[in-house]
């Protein structure tokens, strides 16, 4: 007993712990002044409808150019959610990615969605669809060309989310659920909301090259998403064998084969090629 409490209190003082923790007192006090600052920017990643080669959307990424250097996303939207910070940052990326596609749109690009990650404490926030609804007015861009990405972690809270999925399909925006099939409760996600989109995560991809085991579940979430009436996206495409197969199956395809998240100009560039010769993706991937 005594040794066990012994070893317990020596890893919570461990070097290792202690790094992390001064690690993320320096991400939370960096994130304060990182609005201010202009720190942030949204880069785009194409999602192509495999069947003809046609680019229906974007997602928008957020960056953080820091005075720690660049910190991703994996790192401090976890701090910004525990601190409080994603709401002002959330609604940043959400204006910024509107201003971009309200931007395409007037230069008179072909209609696609822009898509948005938002995060479930922001998500949750009893004022979110208010704050959606005033960008979509601000920078004049239709609700149905939005997208808003949640997880299934906004089902923590059932009947708050349930509320808000209905004021945000009131206001015409999308929903799509995101890293499909990673979590522990993606089913009961996707029985208790409507959704647009099912996103499905890249772990389950990554295999279907290799066994038939991991392929026959990938068709089956496919399926399920049809099933629904969801539109299908695949995401984490990196090879044009993984393209290949995914075109049999009818699918929309996000990944770095197509093109890796980048500033809005250089998107709008491989958007460009796309335009130009559509099916060019099937036979390499397009250089920029
Ligand atoms: P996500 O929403 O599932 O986004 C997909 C992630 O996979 C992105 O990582 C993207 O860069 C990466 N990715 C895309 N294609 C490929 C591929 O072919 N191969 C590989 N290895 N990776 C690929 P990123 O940009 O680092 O973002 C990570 C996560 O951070 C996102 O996962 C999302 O959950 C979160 N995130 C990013 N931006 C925001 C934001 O503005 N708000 C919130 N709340 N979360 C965000
Ligand atoms: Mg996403
Ligand atoms: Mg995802
Ligand atoms: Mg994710």
């Amino acid at each position: 007993m005594a040794k066990s409490a012994g070893k317990e209190s020596y890893e919570f003082f461990s070097p290792d712990l202690l790094d992390s923790s001064i690690r993320k007192q320096e991400i939370t006090s960096a994130l304060q002044q990182a609005l201010v600052n202009g720190e942030f920017s949204v880069h785009y990643q194409p999602q192509v409808e495999l069947m003809n080669g046609q680019v229906i959307g974007f997602e928008a990424l957020l960056r953080w150019n820091s005075a720690l250097g660049a910190v991703p996303p994996s790192e401090f939207i976890p701090v910004a959610e525990e601190c409080g910070a994603i709401h002002s940052i959330g609604e940043w990326v959400l204006r910024e990615a509107c201003q971009q596609l309200s931007a395409w749109r007037r230069e008179g690009r072909p209609d696609v969605h822009v898509s948005v990650n938002v995060s479930a404490k922001q998500f949750l926030d009893p004022e979110f669809a208010e704050k959606v609804a005033r960008i979509l007015i601000a920078t004049n861009v239709p609700a149905e060309c939005v997208e808003i990405e949640i997880t299934e972690s906004v089902m923590i809270d059932l009947d708050t989310a349930a509320a808000l999925v209905e004021e945000l399909q009131a206001l015409g925006v999308k929903l799509a659920i995101d890293d499909f099939g990673t979590g522990y409760s993606s089913l009961n996600a996707v029985k208790n909301i409507q959704i647009d989109t099912l996103k499905i995560d890249k772990s389950l991809v990554d295999e279907v090259l290799g066994s038939d085991r991991s392929m026959a579940i990938l068709a089956t979430i496919i399926e399920l998403g049809k099933n629904l009436g969801a539109d299908v996206v695949v995401e984490g495409l990196e090879t044009l064998e993984q393209v290949t197969l995914m075109r049999q199956y009818e699918v929309i395809g996000q990944g770095y084969y197509f093109s890796r998240p980048l500033p809005a100009d250089k998107a709008a560039r491989v958007w460009n090629k796309y335009l130009e010769q559509p099916d060019g993706m099937f036979h390499a991937p397009i250089l920029y």
